[in-house]
Parts: structure tokens; C-alpha cells; sequence
């Protein structure tokens, strides 16, 4: 049998390059999207290739788009024969007072981080069906549970992949299917470094550990839930946060 497959959206920075790397540790070939021309690929593939023995396919796409979705999902398919593991884990946030949110803000926080999530899961579990076997694992938020002033976008499309994720544990568990997500608190990455130096002493201070968390952390709890390891989790949110959120 050849190596497992986990498939990473926005696996180019921060969390979801750590999750890819950990899959890779693991000797799982990787699928990593990423959706900027900034990315550089080769460098990519090097930094999560780092024992040189599993094979790195990166693809470039939005993920608010359904049939670029399908297309990477094809892709994935066509180098490998199979997807084993989907990390939905791209996110934005676009912050601001409900007062001042602009409706495209809205919108565009709801495509990427739901309905993203929605296109690479359908489009992946016609394989995992067929193959009666399958993990998916997807990036939630704690305010996604606790919601949070000035994010009302933000925690209503992590709330959703909340729902999104109980709703697909109980439809695809006769298949073998394994649906969890995963939420983070604060977490040291390019989307919080914009946080001021007063904001992160005052979000340290609700944090029971006293810090903020690193993206190693938050890719060992998916890596368990996405592995063959989790073989009777399912339909759970698992915070990474410190113990912000008890
Ligand atoms: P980063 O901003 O560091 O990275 C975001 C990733 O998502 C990048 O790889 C980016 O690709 C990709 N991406 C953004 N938009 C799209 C799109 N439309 N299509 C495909 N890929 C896209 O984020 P983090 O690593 O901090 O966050 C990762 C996940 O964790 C997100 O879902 C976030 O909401 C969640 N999270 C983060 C927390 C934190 O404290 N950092 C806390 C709780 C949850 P590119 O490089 O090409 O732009």
C-alpha cells in the first residue's frame, strides 16, 4: 500500500505549514494550496520536505471557488490515487465593530473560512466514500465558541464550520469518515503579529498559561485527530488555547 495522503489548504504560512509539516514528519505525501503569488514554491516544498523521503504537491487556488476546488482536488487525486486526510485550515479575518463592518467584509470572511471549507469537503469525500476511510479536520477559532467584539464575521464563519463539522460527523461515520475541528486560541502567526503590544498583554492575561500559543501546538492536536490514531473521535471541537476557553 502506498503512503497516506493529507491534503492542507493554506499550508503556504503559519498554521496550516506547520500542520503540513507534521504530516510529513509522519511520512504522509502532502498536498499543500496557498492562494498569493508570494508564495515561493520550491522553497515550499523544501521546508516541508525536510527529511527529503515524501512527495509535496503545491497548488495554487481559492478556495471561495467551487470548481477551482475541484480542480485541485483532481489534481491531488492524479498524482496520488487518493486524499486520506483534508485540513481545512485557510482562513482571513477582516476585523472591525459590527457598526463599521463593511457588507463585503462580511461576505468575504464567510467565503473564504465557510464556504471554503464546504467546497474542499465536498469535493473530497466522493474519494473518502469510496475508499470507506477518511479524516477531515477543520480549523475552528475559540471565538468561533466564545464569539468576540469587533469580530462578528470572524466568529460567525468559525461558529459555522462548528456546525458544519457535527452535521458531516453524523452523515459520514457509516462510511468511516472522521470529521473533527480544532480550535485555536491566540496563536504566534502573521494574522496575530498585526495585534498591538498592549492587545496581546491583555489577551496574555486571559490566558490561564499565560502566553500565546505556536503553531507546533495547534498541528500536533490535528495531526492526532487527522491520523489513523483517532480511530472513535468524531463531531468534536478540541480547543488549543491555553485554557482560555474551559
Ligand atoms: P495566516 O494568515 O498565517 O495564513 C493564512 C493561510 O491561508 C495562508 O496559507 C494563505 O495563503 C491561506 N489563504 C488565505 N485565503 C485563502 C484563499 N482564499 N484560498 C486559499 N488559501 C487562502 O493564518 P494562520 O496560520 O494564523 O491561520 C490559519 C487558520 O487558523 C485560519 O483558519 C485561522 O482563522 C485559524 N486560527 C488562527 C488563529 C491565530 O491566532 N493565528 C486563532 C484561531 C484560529 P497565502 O500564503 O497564499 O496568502
Amino acid at each position: 500500500m502506498g503512503r497516506k495522503v493529507a491534503f492542507i489548504t493554506g499550508g503556504s504560512r503559519g498554521i496550516g505549514k506547520e500542520i503540513a509539516r507534521k504530516f510529513a514528519q509522519n511520512e504522509y505525501n502532502i498536498v499543500v494550496n496557498y492562494v498569493s503569488d508570494k508564495t515561493d514554491v520550491a522553497e515550499l516544498e523544501k521546508e516541508l520536505n525536510q527529511n527529503g523521503n515524501v512527495e509535496v504537491l503545491c497548488v495554487k487556488g481559492d478556495v471561495t471557488d467551487f470548481s477551482t476546488c475541484e480542480q485541485m482536488v483532481k489534481d491531488a487525486i492524479e498524482k496520488f490515487g487518493t486524499i486520506d486526510v483534508l485540513v481545512n485550515n485557510a482562513g482571513i479575518t477582516k476585523d472591525n465593530l459590527l457598526m463599521r463592518m463593511k457588507e463585503e467584509d462580511f461576505d468575504k470572511v464567510i467565503n473564504v473560512n465557510l464556504k471554503g471549507t464546504f467546497n474542499m469537503t465536498k469535493n473530497v469525500i466522493s474519494y473518502m466514500m469510496k475508499q470507506r476511510n477518511g479524516r477531515i479536520v477543520n480549523i475552528s477559532s475559540v471565538v468561533g465558541v466564545s464569539g468576540n467584539s469587533g469580530q462578528a464575521n470572524y466568529s460567525a464563519s468559525k461558529a459555522g464550520i462548528i456546525g458544519f463539522t457535527k452535521s458531516i460527523a453524523k452523515e459520514l461515520a457509516s462510511r468511516n469518515i472522521l470529521s473533527n475541528a480544532v480550535a485555536p486560541g491566540f496563536i504566534e502567526t502573521d494574522m496575530t503579529d498585526v495585534l498591538s503590544d498592549t492587545v496581546k498583554e491583555s489577551i496574555n492575561s486571559q490566558i490561564p498559561l499565560r502566553k500565546m500559543g505556536k503553531a507546533e501546538q495547534v498541528a500536533n492536536a490535528v495531526y492526532f485527530l487527522g491520523s489513523e490514531e483517532n480511530t472513535y473521535i468524531t463531531g468534536q471541537v478540541l480547543n488549543v488555547d491555553g485554557g482560555m476557553i474551559m
